[in-house]
């Protein structure tokens, strides 16, 4: 019964779409499967981060403004160099109650329930449109999301795009409309070197990069203390935005004044924020800092800000039909904020109000031995069949 399932899974989780590498043989794969059931298809060729990738589109039904967008990242994480591997990545492996594979849960899981399900979908009755969007490079900042969402108008030609997009990534059936923006950005320090015997004839860029951590860090705090109650239910964790220090590279030699020490910071806020808000405030800390090290105050260094990545929020409206189709399929009663970024905030900046729910599972995204469970796997076909029914085929 689940051959053509496990055999879509197995061929997803074979091609290698890390992100790094080329995501188009596997949108070959899937716009060949896709067009035999009747859809049209274009792949939309991108150079993203000196790669040639693409995004598919697939669509079928009636040029009506009242349909449909399923969408999925085809690109995975890596698992070269991480550790706990036991399994090989790129083999889809069938053991016990769980199938493993890098992207199983993380997103090839549910890509291989939309291919199963459209099997039995006769696309000439579709009422209204039903538009497939993969993407590329998703995990590096929904970059391919970025190119593909705006240009949906003129790929689906005289099918309007429709308003509302589900996309399948691992919830363990959870319904979210919500998540934060997702900001990045590096920050340089350059001092001047010499001898660490001395200090006060250069400036330690390690020491004014503390400057610079304590500056962003009591903005962190500041944020933290002041949590807005209207996303209390939506983000328990942290109804606030939050602020991460992700790496920092500086100097050469114990006996060396170091000269250079370069920052990486990434940063998330809540929905109904300025993305770049905080990053404005950042700038204005930094333009006020004593940037002298604490040898000396002759010399000062420079600090230089990085442009930034964004990834737009999600903040879908509550009470879409959409929303009602997946609360009567799951059982779930309220939809509520995702802790991860998705290509949905992309969807939003195009006016598609898109909701997340998805059989994988959130525990299980980006780790080694990566797998998704049996039986939500298996489930997930009979799923987007009935979204499908419901949101294209009803009257
Ligand atoms: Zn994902």
């Amino acid at each position: 019964m689940y051959d053509y399932l496990y055999e879509a899974a197995k061929r997803l989780i074979g091609f290698d779409t890390v992100s790094s590498n080329s995501a188009v043989p596997a949108m070959e794969y899937l716009a060949k499967e896709l067009a035999s059931r009747g859809f049209k298809t274009a792949l939309q060729p991108v150079e993203l981060l000196g790669v040639s990738q693409a995004n598919l589109v697939a669509w079928a039904g009636p040029p009506r403004s009242d349909g449909l967008i399923v969408s999925a990242h085809v690109d995975t994480v890596p698992y070269a160099g991480q550790p706990g591997w036991e399994r090989e990545p790129l083999k889809f492996e069938a053991a016990g109650d769980r199938i493993y594979g890098r992207g199983a849960s993380d997103m090839k899981g549910f890509i291989a329930n939309c291919l199963d399900a459209v099997r039995t979908l006769d696309t000439s009755k579709l009422k209204r449109p039903l538009v497939f969007v993969f993407t590329a490079s998703e995990e590096v900042g929904c970059l391919g999301a970025h190119e593909v969402a705006p240009a949906l108008r003129q790929i689906l030609g005289e099918c309007p795009v429709p308003k509302l997009a589900w996309i399948g990534e691992p919830s363990s059936y959870e319904v979210y409309r919500a998540h934060k923006s997702i900001v990045s950005f590096g920050v340089t320090v350059r001092g001047i070197g010499g001898h660490s015997g001395a200090p006060a004839r250069g400036v330690n860029a390690i020491a004014v990069m503390g400057r610079v951590i304590e500056a962003i860090g009591r903005l962190q705090e500041a944020r933290r203390i002041s949590p807005d109650p209207e996303f209390q239910s939506i983000f328990p964790d942290a109804p606030t935005d939050v602020v991460n220090f992700g790496t920092v590279k500086g100097g050469l030699a114990l006996n060396m004044i170091a000269e250079e020490c370069a920052l990486r910071v990434s940063y998330r806020t809540l929905p109904n924020a300025d993305p770049l808000q905080l990053y404005r405030e950042v700038e204005q800390r930094i333009a006020e800092l004593d940037t002298t090290d604490y040898a000396s105050h002759e010399h000062r260094a420079t600090v230089e800000l990085g442009r930034t990545m964004v990834v737009p929020p999600l903040n879908s409206p509550p009470g879409t039909p959409l929303e009602r189709v997946l609360f009567d399929l799951t059982g779930a009663k309220t939809s509520g904020g995702a802790l991860y970024g998705t290509d949905g905030g992309w969807f939003t900046s195009s006016g598609i109000v898109s909701l997340i729910c998805g059989p994988g599972d959130l525990d299980q995204a980006h780790q080694p031995n990566e797998y998704i469970r049996r039986e939500p796997f298996e489930r997930g076909t009979a799923m987007v069949h009935k979204v499908i029914e419901r949101m294209c085929n009803s009257e």
